[in-house]
């Protein structure tokens, strides 16, 4: 068998993945990545989870919707009607399909252009740093490295009670390819991912009902987001039924019944389509030979240290496959810092300060600690809000629901989370991230000059209104 040799073998080309690979690359290292990658239709292309069926799919249908929504909402309130409003799905998807191509095309391109060796095959760890790749004609050769870095990700986990058939019960992926919309759409779990595909085909007419097992809503939101989101995706018609737990699905010619247990008592549903988003698992099949040493946790994550270092020297582990949240950006993160770790540079990860985004209508994002941490840290804290109805570029775009919610350490006036439903929520928390990566306080966001009009200037009041000096709001 023959052997080639890098300084570092990374395997797979997500965005944890690639990131480690290039930035490696950068460095002077010779660097291997092979990832395994492959379509329903056949097709391999780079980018993991987030370009091929999560992140980038996913925002260009809530786009899509959006404006379809929009156009048959909103454009009355702006004077402006418009007849015979129609949707043409294919095209919708086509659009899809070809941002999602051109970007996984891109990665090929900046990994060949940093001089990375990109291969096709799957990945499993050996001992002694070896990573032996099982190609598509049935080939194996092994890659020998200095160092290896595992970023294989993650996966839907399947309900053994509601088992995908990919067709009427299907994963997040088989919910971003319906060719029509479904009339009436169940989707089991209101979180992340349940709530954006949900809001998609519910945009564009399906009847949608969210089934989700806990009595709370979003519960790694700050509470009073949460509240006041719930109440926006109910007054769409989002159906969102708490404490409603799924104990089976059975799919037929015309649908699926859904049984559930509700307040003690035992019902059903019936539905079209199903769409199951219960939360995704750590990738490891296949990946780890028995010499290869490397621990799991007993949930069967790769198990790590803050630097990402596995238990086998030399071998490290990023992105969705180690604890922490499954974003795309913290397994970034950790890719890069771990190619520079390798390279032999200082680097970290800030944990305190990963933003995380829902991507429905509104927008609810967040960075730092919720109200309730902060409490059961036991610290003494402050808290200022600023609705956008308040907000003059809100109200000109027609978004003018939600608010802005800031805590501040009481006496060192350090910020320690900030909570966001409104329009475009995902790129105003970039601000807050910012300034909690330099440890600002809630003073210098009150003393940084925010342009007028603009939804940025929720952020500064509810930074002024921390310390009751709000300007548009009355300071209670
Ligand atoms: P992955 O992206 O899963 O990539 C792992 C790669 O490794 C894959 O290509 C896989 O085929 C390959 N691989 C696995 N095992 C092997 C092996 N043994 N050999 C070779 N290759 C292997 N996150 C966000 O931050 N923002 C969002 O808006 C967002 N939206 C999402 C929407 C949806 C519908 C979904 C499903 C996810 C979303 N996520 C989002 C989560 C995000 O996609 C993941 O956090 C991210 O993709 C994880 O990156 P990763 O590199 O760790 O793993
Ligand atoms: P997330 O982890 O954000 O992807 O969300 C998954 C959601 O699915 C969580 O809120 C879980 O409580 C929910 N969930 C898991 N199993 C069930 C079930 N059997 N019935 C309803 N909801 C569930």
């Amino acid at each position: 068998m023959s052997e080639q040799q890098f300084d570092v073998v990374v395997v797979g080309a997500g965005p944890a993945g690639y990131p480690a690979a290039i930035r490696a690359a950068q460095l002077g290292l010779s660097v291997a990545c092979v990832d395994d990658w492959q379509n329903a239709d056949g097709s391999r292309q780079l980018g993991g989870t987030c370009l091929n069926v999560g992140c980038i799919p996913s925002k260009a249908l809530l786009e899509s919707s959006e404006l379809y929504h929009r156009t048959e909402t909103e454009f009355a309130a702006h004077g402006i009607s418009v007849d015979g409003v129609s949707l043409d799905l294919d095209a919708m998807q086509k659009r899809k399909q070809g941002i999602v191509k051109q970007l996984t095309s891109g990665i090929e391109a900046l990994l060949k252009s940093a001089g990375v060796t990109a291969i096709r095959g799957h990945g499993r760890l050996l001992g002694e740093h070896k990573v032996e790749v099982a190609g598509d004609n049935g080939s194996s050769h092994v890659l020998a490295a200095e160092n290896v870095v595992l970023a294989t990700g993650s996966t839907p986990i399947e309900l053994p009670t509601a088992p995908f058939d990919g067709e009427r019960i299907v994963d997040s992926a088989g919910a971003l390819e319906f060719s029509e919309v479904p009339a009436r759409l169940g989707v089991i779990g209101a979180g992340v991912i349940g709530l954006e595909l949900g809001s998609v085909w519910g945009r564009l007419g399906a009847e949608v009902v969210l089934l989700e097992a806990l009595d709370t809503f979003l519960p790694m939101v700050d509470e009073q987001v949460a509240r006041d989101a719930l109440k926006q995706f109910r007054r769409q018609g989002l159906d969102i039924r708490l404490g409603a737990s799924v104990t089976g699905a059975r799919a037929s010619g015309d649908g699926v019944t859904v049984s559930y247990e509700a307040g003690g008592k035992k019902k059903r549903l019936q539905v079209d389509k199903l769409i199951v988003c219960v939360g995704r698992r750590p990738v490891t099949d296949g990946l780890l030979a028995p010499e290869a040493g490397v621990d799991l946790d007993d949930k069967g994550f790769i198990t790590v240290d803050e630097s990402c270092r596995t238990s086998v020297p030399k071998v490290w582990a990023v992105g969705d496959v180690v604890r922490g949240p499954m974003l795309a950006h913290k397994g970034t993160e950790e890719g890069v810092m771990v190619a520079e770790l390798i390279a032999g540079h200082a680097a970290e990860v800030n944990y305190g300060a990963i933003p995380s985004v829902i991507y429905t209508a509104p927008e609810i994002a967040w960075v730092g600690q919720t109200e309730a941490e902060v409490k059961a840290d036991g610290r003494d804290y402050k808290v200022g809000t600023f609705p956008f109805s308040a907000n003059g570029r809100a109200k000109a775009l027609q978004q003018a629901a939600g608010l802005v919610k800031l805590i501040a350490e009481r006496e060192y006036d350090e910020i320690l989370g900030l909570h966001i439903v409104g329009p475009m929520a995902g790129e105003l928390i970039a601000e807050a991230v910012l300034a909690m990566e330099f440890s600002a306080s809630a003073e210098d966001l009150q003393r940084t000059m925010h342009a007028h009009p603009t939804l940025t200037e929720a952020l500064h009041e509810a930074a002024l209104s921390a310390d009751k000096r709000a300007i548009h709001a009355l300071n209670r």
